[in-house]
């Protein structure tokens, strides 16, 4: 059993020495709960499991402490891929949820997996999510100031269980200050994808990780028989005829388990049972 988790790339507006050790001390505890967890869970239930808990850390920008788009609404995105079924599912763009993840989830079950806008915001009321403002006064501040396009944050995990299967969930308060209707990578599959073989979750640029379609990329390569660390280094060379800004956590069906990132510094914690791996 392996996982790992990243919590995307300190905000400018947060880089201050108390909250970076905040973000790494919320890291360690959420991985390992996470891994207690994924004892007598799947790979599935757990990357669920924890993005929830990453959701409801206002340290992060995912769920509640997401950024705030140009028109002063906040509208987030998350998505979840199954390995073992090979199903995606996701929501674009939805508002007013407590736990988009949570939702993502509820449309592994349908036939339509990826909603977006309104019509995920209203899948998710008929399926008794409840309005719920994810804003907190951190993020408005920001967003007055005119400070929030410089951050980034989004939260991930990647999961290998005890039966070998792998699963990946990502989610997203966004970029911050984008054009209602941008669409971030974290409900795409270029920002979250899995199968047998890897798994892979994507924090950064949403336009530089879809450009350079990174996760699905890091997947194809290790399917193909390229070791992880390769993958990677190939994937992340291909980020740089355009500077492009992203990071991303992995396990392959070894139980490797690799993290990079194209700028400094993502955060991220993994955690086998007995070490912590945690860093920025
Ligand atoms: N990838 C996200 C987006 O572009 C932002 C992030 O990772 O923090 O919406």
């Amino acid at each position: 059993m392996k996982l790992i988790i990243h919590g995307g790339f300190f905000s400018e507006s947060s880089t201050s020495a108390e909250t970076k050790l905040a973000k790494q001390d919320a890291l360690r505890h959420i991985a390992a709960k996470a891994y207690d967890y994924l004892k007598t869970h799947s790979a599935l239930e757990t990357v669920v499991y924890a993005v929830e808990l990453l959701e409801d850390d206002a340290l992060f920008n995912a769920g509640i402490g997401s950024q705030i788009q140009s028109d002063g609404v906040i509208r987030m995105s998350a998505s979840i891929m199954d390995g073992r079924t090979l199903k995606f599912s996701g929501v674009i763009n939805i508002e007013n949820v407590k736990n988009p993840v949570r939702v993502a989830e509820r449309l592994l079950a349908v036939d339509d997996r990826v909603l977006g806008g309104e019509g995920a915001t209203r899948f998710a009321r008929q399926q008794g999510f409840a309005e719920f403002s994810t804003e907190i006064p951190q993020r408005r501040r920001e967003y007055e100031a005119k400070l929030a396009a410089t951050g980034t944050g989004t939260v991930g995990c990647v999961a290998l269980d005890a039966q070998g299967h792998i699963a990946a969930a990502t989610s997203t308060g966004g970029k911050g200050f984008e054009i209602p209707g941008r669409i971030s990578d974290s409900a795409t599959t270029a920002g979250n994808y899995a199968n047998a073989h890897c798994g892979v979750s994507c924090t950064g640029v949403g336009e530089d990780i879809v450009s350079a379609a990174v996760a699905t990329k890091i997947v194809t390569r290790v399917t193909d028989g390229q070791p992880i660390a390769e993958a990677f280094r190939r994937s992340f060379d291909e980020l740089k005829p355009f500077d492009g800004f992203a990071g991303a956590i992995a396990i392959d069906k070894h139980g490797n388990v690799y993290h990079q990132d194209s700028h400094p510094s993502m955060v991220f914690a993994s955690f086998d049972g007995v070490a912590f791996e945690v860093f920025n």
